[in-house]
């Protein structure tokens, strides 16, 4: 299969709406390790971004994404704005100029998202952060060869799962430094979110 333009607009509503329905319990894993902020912030800036998607009419899922991008940077606010937004940005440049999205192309974009969000962050796998779950997809694009919509649900939630047992080394999280261990990264959790939409239009 290969990501159509409307694919691509069904997979950001469909994850808006995952985050919304998510939103408090979002709030709880950010209030045990962080601010408690995180379910405001995604909710804000994803109901905002569907709300521009629905609005336009789109002829290359690179600009869906690109929307995506802008709509998250100016609105999440808190850390994870930008890197949920360079995240955006890096898989829309890589698919610019390819509709549908084949399967290598979409690979290749989930490489550099993961790089962006990498160099934004100055974080690592193992960091405790929403790096955790997208480098888990990268990994599995890769060993992959086509898109396994049961394998991206999958792998994205046991990516988050293993997050619990980290110490969080980057964000307001480390603060909390061995007090972190036992809690859900906020961030790894709004990923799963993200991929399990992307899961689901894959499935159809
Ligand atoms: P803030 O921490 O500013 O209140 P949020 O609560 O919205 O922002 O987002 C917190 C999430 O951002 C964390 O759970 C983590 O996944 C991610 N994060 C924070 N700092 C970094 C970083 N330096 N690199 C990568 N991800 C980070
Ligand atoms: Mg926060
Ligand atoms: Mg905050």
């Amino acid at each position: 299969m290969a990501l159509t333009v409307q694919n691509i607009v069904d997979w950001i509503v469909k994850a808006n709406e995952k985050i919304q329905a998510n939103k408090d319990y979002l709030t709880a894993l950010d209030q045990a390790i962080g601010d408690g902020d995180h379910g405001i912030n995604m909710s804000r800036g994803f109901q905002e971004t569907a709300e521009k998607i629905r609005g336009e009419t789109y002829t290359s899922g690179a600009d869906v994404l690109q929307d995506t991008a802008k709509t998250l940077m100016s609105k999440v606010g808190g850390a994870s704005g930008p890197l949920f937004g360079t995240a955006f940005l890096k898989l829309s440049a890589a698919i610019k100029g390819i509709d549908p999205v084949d399967y290598d192309t979409f690979t290749g974009a989930i490489e550099d998202a993961v790089n962006g969000i990498k160099q934004r962050g100055k974080a690592a796998e193992g960091d405790k952060t929403l790096v955790d779950v997208w480098s888990k997809m990268a990994d599995l694009f890769n060993c992959e060869s086509d898109f396994r919509a049961d394998r991206i649900a999958e792998e994205a939630k046991s990516a988050m799962e293993q997050t619990k047992s980290m110490m969080a080394t980057k964000g307001r999280a480390a603060y909390f430094k061995d007090g972190s261990i036992g809690h859900i990264d906020p961030g790894s959790a709004s990923s799963l979110y993200i991929f399990e939409a992307l899961s689901e239009v894959i499935e159809g």
